[in-house]
């Protein structure tokens, strides 16, 4: 469902160009739990944005659902940035003065649906994360840990298909980490997750998949997806069987004209001869 095929994207600073990405190409599955790995600078950042339309590419393809991003509009970006993909940052970002419930909810881009409903469904949220009985505390108020769970049940509220965490952990103690790591395994059993992270032993533990970057290429992956071959595998798959099919017929068909088949003809002559000798 998505796809990026060598993507290229550099920074003007100043008058020197900066290579972020020099060429990524990668796949994901509908729902995996994949980390990005790497030392600061390399990419991941950039290529995160990029995945979540926050930020444009020189060149290569991204293609979402099939369908080339080259050709999308402003309306299509913004569609998919609301719905399709949920944003959760190191650095929280939270509004400070508004309770948990209405961060949450201002995350609500469903248009149509009475303030009731938005409450339920951001109040269901924040349940997910083990928040259900802190609706009304303020951020403030909230340790780290639980201002990154306000933060994933925001990325949750619109139910989409992509979660992307940009070092999450980031500020976090482990034990904290922890925890917030076992939330995004438990997402990622139906959704798509890619996280930032500088932490290999959380990537280790609980991701599925680790994307190392080094200046801005792919270094390695430990299980990469491609589609176009697995359908292929499938499609050789069935081709197997319904071969396998009519080599067992043709089998049991002579295995009917000999070994049954002359039981059956010997029993038709054997009663044959027996009538006759009636
Ligand atoms: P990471 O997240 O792995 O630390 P980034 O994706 O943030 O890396 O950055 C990759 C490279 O691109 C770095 O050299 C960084 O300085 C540069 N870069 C990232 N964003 C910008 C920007 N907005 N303007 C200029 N350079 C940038
Ligand atoms: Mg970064």
């Amino acid at each position: 469902m998505l796809h990026l095929e060598n993507i290229v994207k550099t920074y003007k600073v100043g008058d020197s160009v900066v290579a972020a990405l020099r060429g990524v190409s990668m796949q994901f599955r509908k729902s995996e739990f994949v980390a990005i790995l790497g030392p600061s600078g390399c990419g991941k950042t950039t290529l995160l944005n990029i995945i979540g339309g926050l930020d444009g590419y020189d060149s290569g393809d991204l293609t979402i659902n099939g369908r080339s991003t080259k050709e999308y509009r402003d309306g299509e970006w913004d569609a998919y940035r609301n719905h399709s993909v949920g944003f959760v940052f190191q650095s929280y970002n939270l509004i400070p003065h508004q309770s948990v419930l209405a961060n949450v909810e201002l995350a609500l881009t469903l248009s149509g649906v009475s303030k009731k409903e938005r409450r339920r469904r951001a109040a269901e949220a924040l349940e997910k994360v083990g928040l259900g009985d802190q609706l009304h505390k303020k951020p403030n108020q909230m340790s780290g840990g639980q201002m990154q769970r306000v933060a994933i049940a925001r990325a949750l509220v619109n139910d989409p298909e992509i979660i992307l965490a940009d070092e999450p952990t980031g500020a976090l103690d482990s034990e904290t980490s922890v925890q917030i790591m076992e939330i995004l395994k438990e997402i990622s059993k139906d959704k798509l997750i890619i996280m930032v992270t500088h932490n290999p032993e959380l990537a280790e533990e609980y991701s599925s998949r680790i994307i190392r970057l080094l200046d801005g290429e792919v270094l390695s992956d430990t299980d990469p997806y491609a589609p176009e071959e697995e359908t292929e595998v499938v499609e050789d798959r069935k081709k197997k069987p319904s071969m396998k099919f009519w080599t067992a017929l043709s089998l049991s068909f002579n295995n009917l004209l000999t070994k049954k088949g002359r039981t059956f003809m010997t029993s038709f002559a054997g009663r044959s001869v027996l009538s006759a000798l009636r």
